[in-house]
């Protein structure tokens, strides 16, 4: 392998993932969320993968986000929704782009109903969450917008407690979805994450909008749905260390021995998106074991203690994994106290990204 972090991202594990999803939520039509660069593994490739299975309709969070795949979606008759509005990006960049924004306020559906003709919109309803989408004193004001020309495709909610099964927000939102969503007419509604997907039928309404599931991370506390692992993250041991029992390892000498043993130096760091808060607490797999993480993680590397293994020095240029089948992501996000979603969105600087076809990722 190459001197520099690596990525592998397995596009049949994301298909899996998809598929079993999109059962879940059967009837209801499956979305895909691929904001963020598909939350880090790369929107491009795995926007096209789930364009052949079947999935026509897409959530970035940003306007320049849908660039690259609006041709491939618009080819299909698919739909790329804008989950964070209009914003300030220009409508005629929407338009120009088949770009359907989703719509957080009122002062944002005034200007797409002045300024995008009867270009389609969805209309993101608050229920609770209090983040983006519109209060409920506005709903009649968004209706007189209807009546002169306003045309909402699609109306959405956002579930705060989902990936608490049993919270009971979940169904305060449920409960306050459903009266509110008809009001607009007979619109196509979402209201489920990847979490909502297993909440029950109810939850589902004509779509659902999952993300972080399709990255094979675990969106319910404590549960362990069959998800496929679709990606490999690595880096190479630069060099392996013999160690005395009175060494302290990285800057600020934060770990120290105790005991003779050997040390692997692992070439990536918080830079490529391995987190300052894993050290001395997240591990790498190694040799076949999980070698814990030593000292402080620097810009460019960090430090894993590898005594365990009968033969450390064998291990100079192996690859470690550092989220993968073998270490998953929800073990290091336990760990580090960062979620699932922090730590993949994370991966990039120098990190070198390959796909795959085939579930080879061990
Ligand atoms: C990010 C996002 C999703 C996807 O959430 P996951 O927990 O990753 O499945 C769905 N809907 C909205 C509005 C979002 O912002």
């Amino acid at each position: 392998m190459s001197a520099r972090p690596r990525l592998t991202v397995d596009l049949d594990a994301v298909s899996a993932n998809y598929r079993l999803l999109r059962d879940t939520v059967s009837p209801a039509e499956c979305a895909a969320v691929i904001k963020a660069d598909a939350y880090g593994l790369g929107a491009n490739a795995i926007g096209r993968r789930l364009l052949a299975e079947n999935c026509r309709t897409f959530f970035f969070a940003h306007l320049p986000e849908v660039a690259d795949l609006a041709p491939a979606i618009q080819a299909v008759d698919g739909k790329a929704f804008v989950l964070n509005g209009v914003g300030l990006y220009p409508v005629a960049d929407f338009l120009s782009a088949h770009a359907i924004p989703v719509l957080n306020t009122l002062e944002e559906a005034r200007q797409w109903a002045a300024e995008a003709g009867n270009a389609p919109a969805a209309l993101h309803l608050d229920t609770g969450m209090n983040r983006l989408g519109l209060p409920h004193r506005d709903d009649d004001k968004i209706r007189d917008l209807q009546d002169s020309g306003l045309n909402l495709i699609h109306v959405m909610s956002h579930l705060a407690c989902a990936d608490e099964a049993g919270h009971p927000q979940n169904r305060v939102q449920l409960e306050r979805f459903r009266d509110r969503a008809g009001r607009f007419g007979n619109l196509p509604a979402s209201l489920s994450n990847s979490a909502g997907c297993f909440l029950g039928s109810a939850f589902q309404f004509d779509l659902s909008r999952p993300g972080l599931a399709l990255y094979g991370a675990q969106p319910i506390n404590g549960k362990d749905l069959p998800l496929a692992l679709p990606y490999r993250f690595e880096a190479p041991v630069l060099q392996v260390r013999r160690f005395s029992r009175d060494e302290a390892f990285g800057y600020g000498g934060t770990h120290s021995a105790g005991a003779e043993g050997y040390s692997a130096t692992i070439g990536a760091g918080y830079a490529d998106g391995v987190p300052r808060c894993l050290s001395n607490r997240g591990h790498v797999w190694l040799g076949g074991i999980r070698a814990p993480i030593i000292g402080r993680v620097s810009m460019d590397s960090f430090t894993a203690d590898i005594s365990a293994l009968p033969d450390p020095e064998g291990q100079l240029h192996r690859s470690a994994q550092i989220y993968g089948p073998d270490l998953p992501i929800d073990a290091q996000a336990a760990a580090s106290g960062l979620s699932a979603y922090e730590l993949l969105t994370r991966i990039g600087g120098r990190t070198e990204r390959f796909y795959i076809n085939e579930l080879e990722l061990r």
